[in-house]
């Protein structure tokens, strides 16, 4: 992988910024955007979805993720960096780690996005342990035996 000049991620990241300010002004996204690159070369450049498809998920690096992943036919993003406007959530964050990204570069902050209204402390707080009071998560141990067998159709599939 070569390192792209600064004049690439300024590219980048002013292609997310314009995204994202189309979507925030059609109504269409919150002020969010991500650019993927792979070898040098823009993959998807996309902005925040959550209002134009009424999904809490449609966060712009999960967007580019799911656009990317689509795209390309694969579930297998290793090798390909994500620059993102703002930092990415805990959810994003996850997203990418199951595609195999392992580098995202942003701009503004956490701290940013929770002083115009999109804090995600609380999902920080909860991964973190410090207040999990937000969602009950509870394991059924016993009489869930439907669930077990979908593990014995799984090997039998793919013994
Ligand atoms: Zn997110």
């Amino acid at each position: 992988m070569t390192t792209p000049t600064p004049e690439q991620v300024d590219a980048w990241f002013a292609q997310a910024a314009d995204i994202t300010l189309e979507g925030m002004r059609a109504g269409t996204g919150g002020p969010f955007g991500a650019t993927l690159v792979h070898d040098g070369e823009v993959v998807v450049s996309v902005g925040n979805t959550v209002l134009k498809d009424t999904d809490p998920s449609g966060h712009a690096e999960m967007v580019a993720v799911r656009e990317a992943c689509r795209r390309l036919g694969t579930l297998d993003l290793s090798g390909m960096v994500m620059y993102a406007t703002c930092e990415p959530c805990p959810m994003c964050v996850a997203v990418m780690m199951w595609a195999g990204i392992t580098e995202c570069y942003y701009a503004s902050t956490r701290d940013d996005a929770a002083s115009n209204g999109f804090s995600d402390t609380h999902l920080r707080r909860y991964l973190d342990g410090s207040d999990t009071s937000t969602m009950d998560l509870v394991h059924l141990a016993e009489g869930r035996e439907e669930c077990a067998a979908i593990w014995t159709e799984f090997r039998a599939l793919n013994g």
